[in-house]
């Protein structure tokens, strides 16, 4: 008998439509030769108001590759967050593909923990930490890798009372001067991220990622050739060979993203072995300094001028649709986007064995 493979996706994120494709994709994959002999599929669909919808609409939502349009008014909203369809209690393994908060960051690998059933991915506390960009900068500190130097601040410091302003904004140049790159500490697809090159610039950033994120983050900002590596493992985790993204926008903000044609892929990236390795051997301790499993991808900056190499975030659930970098990354390194899945499932049993 087969090994029922539950595969979740949506979610309360922005990145809700990136899960969807992501999912199609790992879905086509299930029931590809080869893993179909092993698997079945039971889609669940988490929709933006956080409600589960069962395996049929689920597939729906998966052929369309369109988000379902909810209007629940807010009473029976709450009700209904307490209640999953039935089939989730004939899931074996669980492969949850949300991106963001609310998925990524350790709640739903709370909830998966509780029903006691393995799942793909990093546990409670990486996903935790590897969402949160200041726990996360603080445990690569702590793991003595390079990174830019930043300053974590609170919301309350940019509303509570307009006179902390003058200070703080003084504070973020001295320390960190322009441009430097003002986010929310708890998201991604670069929401909420502004670069900014002045006061004004940085008055309007802070506030907006305030509207976010309670913890905002403010860093300098680096001339640098982004490299992404993929790490894929439990406890000896590989690390993929390196790609980078350019793009000629003025940062690899969302717009650049997720507009067809505006950022290209380079796998593998040009650079020296001996640069190559050094972004391997970080992304395999930035994997092990948050405590990630199954997968994720290390993002990094390359100062070419100095030979320096920085880590910028590890992301716990990468973008996983057929043209993220996340599987073109193992694609290269001679891992197909099917045995990368199968790969992942057995990782997850892996971990959960007794
Ligand atoms: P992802 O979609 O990868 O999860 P994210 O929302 O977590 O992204 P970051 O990777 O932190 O955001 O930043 C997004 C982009 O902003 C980077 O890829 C880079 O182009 C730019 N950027 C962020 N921080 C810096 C920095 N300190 N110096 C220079 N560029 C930066
Ligand atoms: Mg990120
Ligand atoms: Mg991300
Ligand atoms: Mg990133």
């Amino acid at each position: 008998n087969k090994l029922r493979v539950g595969l979740l996706f949506g979610g309360c994120s922005g990145e809700h439509e990136v899960s969807i494709v992501s999912a199609s994709a790992i879905a086509k994959a299930i029931l590809a030769d080869g893993n179909s002999q092993k698997y079945e599929l039971l889609p669940f669909y988490i929709q933006k108001d956080g409600i589960w919808q069962g395996v049929e609409v689920s597939q729906q939502v998966l052929d369309s590759k369109q988000p379902l349009q909810t209007s629940t008014d807010s009473d029976s909203l709450k009700a209904k967050l307490w209640q999953f369809p039935p089939q989730v209690t004939e899931v074996d393994v669980w492969f949850p593909i949300l991106h963001g908060p609310n998925g990524e960051d350790g709640t739903v690998q709370g909830l998966l923990s509780l029903m006691q059933v393995p799942f793909v991915g990093t546990g409670v506390l990486g996903s935790a930490v590897g969402m949160d960009k200041i726990v996360m900068k603080m445990a690569f500190a702590q793991a003595g890798l390079p990174q830019v130097k930043y300053m974590a601040i609170n919301r309350s410091q940019v509303w509570s009372n307009p006179c902390v302003f003058p200070k703080l904004g003084d504070e973020i140049e001295a320390n960190l001067g322009y441009p430097c790159f003002v986010k929310p500490a708890n998201l991604g697809s670069s929401v909420g991220i502004s670069k900014v090159r002045s006061r004004s610039e940085l008055e309007v950033a802070l506030d907006n990622a305030a509207s976010y994120d309670r913890r905002i983050i403010v860093e300098a900002g680096v001339k640098a050739r982004e490299v992404e590596c993929a790490v894929l493992g439990n406890d000896n985790p590989q690390a993929s060979v390196v790609g980078e993204i350019t793009y000629n926008s003025d940062f690899y903000d969302y717009e650049t993203k997720y507009t067809e044609g505006k950022a290209d892929l380079f796998i593998p990236a040009k650079l020296t072995l001996e640069i190559t390795a050094k972004v391997q051997e970080m992304a395999i301790q930035a994997f092990q300094a948050v405590d990630a499993a199954g997968l994720a991808r290390v993002d990094f900056f390359y100062v070419e001028a100095t030979g320096e190499v920085l880590i910028n975030e590890i992301n716990t659930l990468p973008g996983f649709t057929s043209t993220s970098m996340y599987p073109q990354l193992w694609a290269a390194s001679g891992v197909s986007f099917a045995e990368l899945v199968d790969r992942l499932i057995l990782a997850a049993l892996e971990r959960f064995r007794k």
